[in-house]
């Protein structure tokens, strides 16, 4: 702002700064549309005029959600920037720079002999609570004087672990950092931007409207994963872990009860009805999240990729996690239901 010259007033009303507003407003439709922003954008980064629009961009972005004073556009927006660095973050080629901007975030950070990122213990334990996993749990951590070792997982190397990390406390930042400037916003600034802000508040209302909740999910939306899973327990075949866990889980995440997703178990070859309870209560009270269709895949409990099942929408190429699977479901059958009621009498 100071080196570009631009005010906080320029910025919201300036012709030449319209390329800003754009920038800013598809930023904030994306974290609204898809709680997440896409990691591409057609402004290089890499010249200074590219890095000027970013910037103000965000800036826009940022003071439109604060002049709303709606905490779900707040949040959405958070996960959608920190998203976004999680990603760009994670590719950043020279470690050099990673370094840099991890060290904004963190009191220090530093790479171990083997190439993996470490960090002060402090900072991972604050951070992990929010992050779900038995990576982000500090006992499963190697642990070296005081650092915390960072290795690769899955399918992510030492710097996207790191990144998903910083993403965590840039998300608390600018959520803390907005609640801030909502304080000291005023009257008369709030009423420049009202327009700005019925836009993008008016898409987060309908988005909210045409998003179906997961709890109303009926037994013929459920993944092929999921309903073979039933299928064989209700047969008394044995399921392995990670079959049961991501069972389990998906039963809260659907809005059953703990009674219920225990009726799932009764005829499993090794049932106790107290054990059961117990693992279910566990998984319900600690919002566990379901397996995604990786780890399903590799642990044997996918139909589909075994050549059991066939299923057009396990086929699409976006198709990684059985939410998603339930969630297009959901939409579709929305979309017919509307499509099916009758049109308004004049
Ligand atoms: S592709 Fe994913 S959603 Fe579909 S059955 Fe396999 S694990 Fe389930």
């Amino acid at each position: 702002m100071e080196v570009n010259q631009v005010t906080l007033d320029a910025l919201v009303d300036t012709e030449w700064l319209e390329v800003v507003r754009v920038r800013a407003r598809v930023r904030l439709v994306e974290s609204v549309v898809s709680k997440d922003i896409d990691a591409t954008t057609s402004i290089d980064i890499h010249t200074p005029y590219g890095q000027m629009v970013e910037c103000l961009s965000f800036l826009y972005a940022m003071v439109t959600v604060c002049a709303s004073f709606d905490e779900r556009l707040l949040a959405r927006w958070a996960e959608g920037e920190s998203s976004r660095a999680d990603h760009l973050w994670g590719s950043i080629e020279q470690p050099e720079s990673f370094q840099r901007l991890a060290e904004t975030y963190l009191s220090g950070v530093r790479i171990d002999g083997d190439g993996n990122w470490e960090v002060p213990m402090n900072d991972f334990i604050e951070i992990c609570p929010k992050i779900s996993g038995s990576y982000w749990r500090l006992p499963n951590r190697p642990i070296k004087n005081g650092w915390v070792t960072l290795s690769p997982y899955s399918s992510e190397n030492s710097q996207q672990r790191l990144s998903r990390l910083l993403k965590e406390r840039i998300r608390t930042q600018l959520i803390k950092e907005c609640r801030e400037r909502m304080e000291r916003m005023d009257e008369a600034f709030t009423g420049r931007m009202a327009g700005e802000v019925g836009r993008i508040v008016g898409l987060l209302q309908h988005q909210a409207t045409s998003e179906v909740s997961f709890t109303s999910a009926e037994e013929g939306d459920w993944p092929p994963c999921m309903q073979e899973i039933t299928t064989q327990l209700a047969q008394s075949v044995n399921i392995n872990h990670v079959g049961r866990v991501f069972l389990a889980s998906m039963s809260r995440v659907i809005g059953l009860t703990v009674d219920q997703a225990q009726a799932f178990f009764v005829n499993a070859p090794d049932y106790s009805a107290d054990t059961t309870r117990y693992q279910l209560n566990h998984v319900f009270e600690h919002e566990y999240t379901p397996a995604g269709c990786p780890k399903l895949q590799i642990n044997a409990c996918c139909p589909v990729s075994r050549g059991d099942v066939k299923s057009n929408l396990c086929s699409r190429d976006w198709m990684d996690h059985p939410l998603k699977y339930l969630r297009a479901r959901q939409r579709s059958k929305h979309r017919e239901e509307q499509q099916k009621a009758p049109a308004p009498s004049e």
